[in-house]
């Protein structure tokens, strides 16, 4: 089988060390998606040094040279986003209905940020000396490094490329190993629309070898990154030593707190989702639900209900609402969780084993899981497990939920279920997340709005709205005397 090559200077090839990898179905690990190159440390450079060389042009390019390009892909995008979906299903495990959501999550951001792009605006300001002005002008940062995840291969390219672009640098793609394909399939678009050589280039490979190397070097300007919050923080220290600017979307241990007025059922509605599309594989996935103590069997009934009704399976089947877990590794550090959670006392409502019967023996299938009985200090409680398993708190008040919800290392997303304006308000103002709902799903989000995290969960400027641009952009202060 031919194995899928790196993008660099505007050409397709192998790794100047010819090795590859392989890349498995989460749904059937018999099946081999396909081979990739495996890249190293010169690939690398060579990838920084294209990058480089294209900076200049494609920086001076006009705004709407830019956008024409890059809609030129946004509509090759419309045109195949049937197949993008079965790519994504293909190595993810999401089901097709989540792959399409996906793309069309990732067609609307790049729409959005093709018109923001074309609005970088400046300032322009008096000066102390006469006959003088002053402005500030937004100038691209150079060659931005972008390292992606897994959970979402083509909505977390496209939310970081298409603003890095607009603004006029070159990028270098690196996607996590497990989803190289959808990388290809995006890269190919830029291909398809001549975008001009080393403006766009992709290196394929394990994070583990070529990261550091990627976002070590000094001839590198930026660096976007989404995934773990362990990844995120050796990445910190290594752009650090070059004083490298770096945008960190990482974990999270997102709350869905209930109140006793809530209505259980759109609330359960809203868990659910949050809790097991995509295998409970978001950033923003609901982790821990936090309810009143008054209303907390009812509502872990109408869960367990639910949960039970789930159809597992593969992906690519129509009927299947919740596919596997992606690959070997997640399904094991989920498993482990899942019996830390046992060891820690907590109850064991629905689920917690692997699916080995019949066809799930295949693939990395695993029960949607529900805990109850959990307590704050528990792993369970405290840890991102990154997978469809759900914790259930139960508390006196609503002040004790807001507590617990914020007593985590992570900040990135939290839901409340009350129709209590005052405790809804005043959870928008104390939850200490980047962002927040009320009466909605802990995952949901639009293009128009920043999206980031705090505390462990990001750190840098954040993604996506009218702000997504500004951490691909520096201000630039220029002075101009007309006269004496
Ligand atoms: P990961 O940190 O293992 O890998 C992310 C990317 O980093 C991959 O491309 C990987 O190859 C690369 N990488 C690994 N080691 C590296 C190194 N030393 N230097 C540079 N790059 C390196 O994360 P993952 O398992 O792919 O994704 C799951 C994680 O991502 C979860 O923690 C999830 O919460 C997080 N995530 C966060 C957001 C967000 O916006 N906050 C969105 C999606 C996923």
């Amino acid at each position: 089988m031919e194995s899928w090559k790196n993008y660099v200077s505007g050409v397709w090839q192998n790794s100047t060390k010819n090795e590859t990898f392989e890349e498995r179905n989460p749904a059937d690990l018999n099946e081999v998606v396909g081979f990739f190159t495996s890249s190293n440390k010169e690939d690398v450079e060579m990838a920084i040094d294209s990058a480089n060389s294209a900076f200049l042009s494609w920086s001076t390019l006009s705004a709407l040279e830019r956008a024409n390009y890059l809609k030129g892909v946004l509509d090759l995008l419309k045109k195949e986003r049937d197949s993008f979906s079965k790519v994504i299903t293909l190595e993810n495990g999401k089901t097709l209905k989540e792959s399409l959501v996906e793309i069309d999550s990732a067609i609307n951001e790049m729409e959005f940020q093709i018109h923001q792009g074309q609005r970088l605006y400046g300032t322009t300001i008096q000066t102390n000396k006469k006959l003088t002005m002053a402005m500030t002008i937004k100038v691209p940062l150079g060659v931005v490094a972008i390292i992606t995840p897994w959970n979402f291969p083509l909505n977390v390219a496209c939310r970081k490329m298409i603003p890095a672009l607009m603004a006029g640098n070159t990028v270098i793609l690196k996607p996590a190993s497990l989803t190289s394909l959808t990388a290809v399939k995006f890269i190919e678009l830029f291909d398809k629309v001549q975008i001009p050589r080393g403006v766009v280039n992709l290196i394929l490979g394990s994070g583990s070898l070529i990261g550091e190397i990627l976002t070590g070097s000094f001839k590198v300007n930026g660096i976007s990154f989404t995934g773990s919050t362990e990844v995120g923080l050796s990445i910190q220290k290594n752009a650090a030593r070059n004083l490298i600017p770096t945008q960190l979307e990482l974990g999270g241990k997102n709350p869905v707190i209930v109140l006793k007025d809530a209505d259980l059922e759109e609330a359960s509605n809203a868990i659910m989702l949050g809790a097991f599309a995509c295998s409970g594989q978001w950033c923003t996935s609901t982790s821990r639900v936090i309810v009143e103590n008054e209303v907390a069997s009812e509502l872990v009934e109408i869960l367990k209900l639910k949960v039970l009704k789930l159809k597992i399976g593969n992906g690519a089947n129509k009927e299947t609402e919740m596919g596997p877990v992606c690959g070997t590794k997640q399904l094991e550090i989920i498993k482990s969780y899942i019996d830390i959670g046992i060891q820690e006392g907590a109850s064991l409502c629905c689920g917690g084993n692997q699916l080995i019967d019949a066809d799930y023996k295949k693939g990395c299938f695993v029960a949607p899981t529900l805990f109850t009985n959990v307590t704050e200090k528990m792993k369970i409680a405290s840890e991102e497990i990154f997978g469809p398993v759900l914790c259930v708190l139960s508390v006196d008040n609503f002040g004790e939920a807001l507590t617990i919800a914020n007593n985590v290392k992570y900040g990135l997303a939290s839901s409340i279920f009350t129709n209590d304006f005052s405790k809804a308000m005043r959870f928008i103002q104390e939850t200490k997340v980047g962002l927040t709902h009320v009466n909605m799903p802990s995952a949901y989000k639009e293009p128009m709005l920043p999206f980031g995290g705090v505390k462990m969960s990001g750190a840098g400027l954040p993604e996506a709205g009218t702000v997504g641009i500004d951490f691909f952009t520096k201000h630039k202060a220029v002075y101009i005397q007309y006269g004496h």
